[in-house]
């Protein structure tokens, strides 16, 4: 079994043993309830550094007042076994009143990426990221963090805050890892029952369809978005949050496509909400 770090103070110490070797530590944070997508990253840190520490924390700051964080899934001994496969070195896995102590009063917001796509409907969620990410940096001290491209606003939002504040580690994203059928993988895909889940699978349709029909010559944004609309309507239930087409580093909207280009889109099937994207490049 991986080592398992709850303490604070004890993964710092453990963190600056490392570093005074020279060893090099790659980081993936996570909410835990590993999946195929998590352990691309643990692989990419593995091969690429000498130490990988992995954290497990459900952060309550990330999940809105009507978002249910007691219903996030979790088993730790589950995902503890799974790691000791790739031989992380430590786990952190740090209690909410260790890392928010009472009295916690500081927050750290990039400010005009945080409110766009996901964060127009989630208000807080991604200075809730931010922080505990700045907070996780400062305890692991990582050399590079390793993000999914599936939560691409996220790494957007996390590159810029380690820039502008100059944290000096490395980010490094990964590509989506998929099930067979094409849904993105989520640990919130465990929501959802059957008819649901074939529900989901519309979702990253629209993208592939979305990409489709620019390959075909469609640059205005308006008519994708009219397209995928159409297509996600015909899963009976399902709400869409948001479909943004829009420029992959500043996220602000194109009305036109060109260059490279996000297509990203966040959809309720019924209570679960499911983010997925696609990056385009064309003339
Ligand atoms: P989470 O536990 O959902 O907070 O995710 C932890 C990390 O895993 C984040 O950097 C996510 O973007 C990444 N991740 C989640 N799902 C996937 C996936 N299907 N493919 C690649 N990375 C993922």
């Amino acid at each position: 079994m991986a080592k398992v770090v709850k303490s604070v103070e004890s993964m710092m110490k453990l963190s600056d043993g490392f570093r005074k070797k020279g060893l090099s530590i790659g980081f993936v944070p996570t909410m835990g309830y590993l999946h195929e997508g998590h352990i691309s990253l643990v692989k990419e840190a593995k091969k690429r550094n000498d130490i990988v520490v992995v954290s497990i924390f459900v952060n309550p700051t990330q999940f809105g007042p009507r978002e249910d964080i007691k219903k996030y899934p979790r088993d730790m001994e589950r995902d503890l076994k799974l790691l000791s496969r790739y031989k992380v070195n430590a786990v952190f896995a740090p209690a909410a009143k260790d890392i928010y102590p009472t009295g916690y009063r500081t927050d750290i917001e990039v400010k005009g990426l945080s409110e766009k796509l996901c964060g127009a409907s989630r208000p807080g969620h991604f200075k809730g990221v931010t922080t505990i990410v700045a907070k996780l940096f400062i305890i692991v001290k990582p050399d590079v963090a390793y993000f999914g491209e599936k939560d691409y606003q996220q790494q957007v939002v996390i590159r810029k805050m380690v820039r502008d504040l100059n944290m000096g580690v490395k980010i490094k994203s990964m590509p989506t890892v998929r099930e067979k059928d094409g849904l993105a993988m989520s640990s919130r895909n465990t929501y959802l029952n059957k008819e649901d889940r074939v529900k989901a699978l519309v979702i990253n349709r629209s993208l592939n369809f979305a990409k489709m029909l620019v390959n075909s010559g469609i640059r205005s944004s308006a008519k994708i978005k009219a397209a995928m609309t159409r297509l996600m309507r015909t899963a009976s239930g399902l709400k869409i949050d948001h479909i943004s087409i829009c420029d992959p580093e500043t996220l602000d909207e194109r009305s036109i496509i060109k260059g490279k280009t996000l297509i990203a889109t966040a959809v309720y099937i019924g209570k679960t909400r499911l983010i997925d994207n696609i990056v385009i490049n064309c003339a």
